[in-house]
């Protein structure tokens, strides 16, 4: 691309706002949009936490993914003069009812990370309740906890990094939909706001999480499927419940999770990483968490914290996954015009490497070769039906 190359970016999640301070870093003319205002609610990119871990299993790619995006979100944290990462620490733990088969998502998790050269320890079951006083450890066959890992202050990061692209240079348009993407020759030339205006440009990046599905289409791009998860807190009577004494904990074959109460935070979140209903990401009723029964989430509290069993969950809230079939993210050219980069279906592990992907979708907008290998994420490529 010659000259200051004109960059609308649609969306401004943790994904739209990091890839726009990237690009007024480097110099293009910047405009980040958003129906809504930044970190909004419905957005999921908002909300206290978002965990950072390189638990993945036997994927040493998202592994490796995850150690750079933790040395990324720190070397951000320095630059924005804002604390975005609470390296609190993983505790990572498998069951006897799962029905994994003999090495589960803990223990592959904890061979994987051993051999790229991290030190987690491995802890005894027996032993996990008298480390972590919180925790029961019935049922426990696999501990590790691994200092490396915490949380991520998701709304705050975002609404910084719209605030780091604003001051780099971005415009900021705030309060208008993208309601199309404007095509000539095979090429985008613009956008099209919902008040009828056109903003043209050299290159379009489409963040829109979840609205994805009502863009992707025109783009030759399979959208994906929107699920509703819920997430709830649950009180944390004494400093047990609280980080350090309590790090972030997993049981990712169980989908149960969640993060240690801790400072501006009291209470313990608690979520269930399985991908619920499919619902319309715009449609309010469905997003109405007041009513919902949290059976997932009271028995795994029951069960994980005895000691709160039948203590009333609070704050249930309502947000959604943009899933993929195969749980991999969606960025590259699209198809059907290769200076439009789409960003999206982070099938609801994505808020920990925007620091590292963020980058690269800037360099795909400008024309460049991404700094790292975006192959796994090809918006073309096979999926399961
Ligand atoms: C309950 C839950 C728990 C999660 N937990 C974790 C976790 O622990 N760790 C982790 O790594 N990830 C987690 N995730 C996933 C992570 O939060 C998301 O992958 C990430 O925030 C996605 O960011 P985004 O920028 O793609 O989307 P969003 O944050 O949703 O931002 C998209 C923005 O685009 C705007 N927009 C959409 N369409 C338009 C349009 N047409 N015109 C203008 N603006 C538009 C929206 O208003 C919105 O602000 C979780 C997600 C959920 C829902």
């Amino acid at each position: 691309m010659s000259g200051r190359p004109r960059v609308v970016v649609v969306g401004a999640g943790v994904y739209g706002a990091g890839t726009a301070l990237e690009l007024a870093d480097a110099g293009a003319s910047v405009t980040l949009i958003d129906a809504r205002a930044p970190g909004h609610e419905w957005a999921a990119s908002s909300g206290h936490s978002r965990v950072l871990r390189v638990e993945y299993g036997a994927d040493v790619y998202y592994t490796r993914l995850a150690a750079a995006a933790r040395e990324a979100w720190r070397a951000l944290e320095a630059r924005l003069g804002v604390a975005l990462y609470h390296e609190v620490g993983v505790l990572a733990l498998e069951t006897d009812d799962q029905a994994e088969g003999p090495v589960g998502w803990a223990q592959q998790s904890f061979e994987t990370v051993v051999g790229l050269g991290f030190r987690p320890e491995r802890i005894e079951p027996n032993d996990v309740s008298r480390r972590f006083p919180a925790i029961s450890s019935v049922g426990v066959r696999f501990a590790s906890f691994h200092a490396v890992g915490g949380f991520l202050a998701a709304r705050t990061a975002t609404v910084a990094l719209v605030e780091a692209a604003r001051a780099a240079g971005a415009a900021l348009c705030f309060g208008q939909a993208v309601v199309a993407v404007e095509f000539s020759g095979g090429r985008a030339t613009g956008v099209r706001l919902e008040d009828g205006t056109s903003l043209p440009c050299e290159a379009v990046v489409l963040a829109p999480g979840a609205f994805a599905l009502r863009l992707c289409p025109a783009l030759g791009i399979v959208p994906p499927r929107v699920t509703r998860q819920v997430i709830c807190y649950a009180p944390a009577p004494s400093p047990h419940y609280a980080a350090p004494a309590l790090p972030v904990f997993a049981e990712l074959a169980s989908g149960c999770y969640g993060v240690p109460a801790w400072r501006d935070e009291p209470a313990l979140k608690i979520a269930a990483h399985l991908p619920g209903p499919t619902i319309d990401p715009g449609d309010a009723s469905a997003r109405d968490a007041t009513r919902d029964t949290l059976d997932v989430h009271r028995a795994y509290v029951a069960q994980r914290f005895p000691a709160l069993a039948g203590l009333p969950l609070s704050e249930p809230h309502v947000c959604c996954y943009d899933m993929t079939p195969d749980e991999h993210f969606l960025i590259g050219r699209a198809p059907a015009a290769a200076n439009v980069i789409v960003a999206t279906g982070f099938s609801g592990h994505g808020f920990k490497f925007a620091s590292a992907l963020t980058p690269a979708i800037a360099q795909l907008a400008l024309g460049e070769e991404p700094a790292i290998d975006l192959a796994r994420f090809r918006p073309d490529r096979a999926m399961p039906g």
